[in-house]
């Protein structure tokens, strides 16, 4: 399962976070996930379940925010934001559009609580 490995990489960056703010443990996730990124929400969410036990990221919440396709036309330059999956630009049919968004899969926001301890170190 691709998810798997996705939440694994996930906690990865997440637990960078924690050890770099000193943080105690984390609350909330915030990703973004874009609708060509490959990955289907609801099997991170589970897989995201399962790798979290017995992490800081124990009781944190996973909010995924789903990013749609952006697409920008070389033909006519136009810019779009893309409710269909379809690389076609819409106001001159062009197939000669590049993906703008809509690949990622990204940490928006972390929020984490800070250990007492390590902020009163004076
Ligand atoms: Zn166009």
């Amino acid at each position: 399962m691709h998810e798997l490995s996705v939440a694994r990489s996930l906690m990865d960056l997440v637990e960078d976070h924690v050890r770099r703010n000193g943080a105690r443990r984390v609350t909330r996730i915030v990703v973004v996930v874009g609708v060509l990124s490959g990955v289907e929400p609801e099997l991170l969410r589970r897989a995201f379940e399962v790798i979290k036990e017995g992490t800081v990221a124990d009781s944190a919440t996973l909010v995924i925010e789903m990013e749609n396709l952006s697409i920008r036309c070389a033909n006519c330059g136009a810019f779009e934001e893309k409710e269909e999956l379809s690389v076609l630009c819409s106001r001159c049919g062009s197939p000669n559009t590049e993906v703008v968004r809509g690949e990622d899969l990204l940490l928006r926001s972390l929020e984490m609580e800070l250990d007492e301890a390590s902020q009163n170190l004076s």
